[in-house]
C-alpha cells in the first residue's frame, strides 16, 4: 500500500543507465520513494554492484540488469528477467545516454549511429516494449531525460542535439498516442549536470565560465533532476507531453 513516505510503493521503475551519473541517483530517488527499482547498466558493472548493494542495505526492492538499449534482444532479455522477478513495468526512466562532442564536418557515419543508437532508438526500444502492458493495466508513466540542446542550438554538439531534438518529439508524440491508455510521456531537458559525461566535455576554466552564465550560479545535480522525476511520477498525473527545462534560468 502507498504511503505519503514511500508513494511508489508496489510500482515497479526501470531506470536505464543507472549505474553512475544522474540514473544512479534517480534510482536511489524512486527506490527510497517505495518503487521495486531495476538499475540497468551496459559496462559499469562495479558501479551497478556497488549501487545496488547500497540500496538492498537500506531494505529497498532493487535488482541491477546488464544490457544494452540500442539492443533490442538485450532489451527483450531484460523485460523478461524483470517480469518473470516481479511483473511489468510501470514507471519507465529513459535515461541512458552518451554525449559527443565534435566539429560537425568531423563526425564519422559511426558516431552518428552509436549517439542515435543510444540515445533515441533505445527510448524507443524500452517504450514498446514496456507499453503493451501499461496499455493492459490501463496506467503507466514514462520520463525520457533529453537535454536543452534537443530544444536550443549546440555548436560542437549537433548529432548529440539531433538525438536528443528526436527524443523529445518522440515524447510529445507519444504522449498523445498514450494518453487515451492513461499512460503519460514526458521529457525533462536538463541544462549542464555535475556528472561524469559533463567532466570529459569541460576544461576547468570553461566550467567556471559556464557556471558564470547560469542565473543560479551553480550547475545542476543528479538530485535535481532525480527530484523532478519524483514529482512526475508521483504528484502529477495531468502532465503530459511536456518538455520541462531544468537550467537554472540559462538558456531562458
Ligand atoms: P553518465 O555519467 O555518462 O552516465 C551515463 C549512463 O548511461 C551510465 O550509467 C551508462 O552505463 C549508461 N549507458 C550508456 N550507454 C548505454 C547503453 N547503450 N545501454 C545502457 N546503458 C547505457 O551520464 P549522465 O550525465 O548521468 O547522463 C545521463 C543522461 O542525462 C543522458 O541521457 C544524458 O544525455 C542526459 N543529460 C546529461 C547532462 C549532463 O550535463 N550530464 C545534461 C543533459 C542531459 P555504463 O557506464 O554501464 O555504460
Amino acid at each position: 500500500m502507498a504511503t505519503q513516505k514511500q508513494p511508489l510503493k508496489g510500482h515497479i521503475c526501470l531506470v536505464t543507465g543507472a549505474s553512475r551519473g544522474i540514473g544512479a541517483c534517480i534510482a536511489r530517488t524512486v527506490a527510497a520513494a517505495g518503487a521495486s527499482t531495476v538499475i540497468n547498466y551496459r559496462n559499469s558493472e562495479l558501479q551497478a554492484k556497488i549501487l545496488l548493494e547500497e540500496l538492498q542495505e537500506k531494505g529497498y526492492q532493487v535488482m541491477a540488469i546488464k544490457a544494452d538499449v540500442s539492443r533490442s534482444q538485450e532489451v527483450e532479455f531484460m523485460f523478461a528477467a524483470i517480469e518473470q522477478e516481479w511483473g511489468s513495468v510501470d514507471l519507465l526512466v529513459n535515461n541512458a545516454g552518451i554525449s559527443l562532442r565534435r566539429l560537425f564536418t568531423e563526425t564519422s557515419e559511426e558516431e552518428w549511429q552509436q549517439v542515435m543508437d543510444i540515445n533515441l532508438k533505445g527510448s524507443f526500444l524500452c517504450c514498446r516494449r514496456a507499453l503493451p502492458a501499461m496499455i493492459r493495466n490501463r496506467f503507466g508513466r514514462i520520463i525520457n531525460i533529453a537535454s536543452i540542446w534537443g530544444l536550443r542550438a549546440a555548436s560542437c554538439e549537433v548529432v548529440y542535439a539531433a538525438s536528443k531534438g528526436g527524443l523529445i518529439a518522440l515524447s510529445r508524440s507519444l504522449a498523445a498516442e498514450m494518453g487515451p491508455s492513461g499512460i503519460t510521456v514526458n521529457a525533462i531537458a536538463p541544462g549542464p549536470v555535475d556528472t561524469e559525461m559533463l567532466d570529459h566535455e569541460l576544461e576547468e576554466s570553461d566550467r567556471k565560465s559556464l557556471i558564470d552564465e547560469i542565473p543560479l550560479g551553480r550547475l545542476a545535480t543528479p538530485d535535481d533532476v532525480a527530484s523532478l522525476c519524483l514529482f512526475l511520477l508521483t504528484e502529477s498525473a495531468y502532465i503530459n507531453g511536456q518538455v520541462i527545462t531544468l537550467d537554472g534560468g540559462w538558456k531562458i
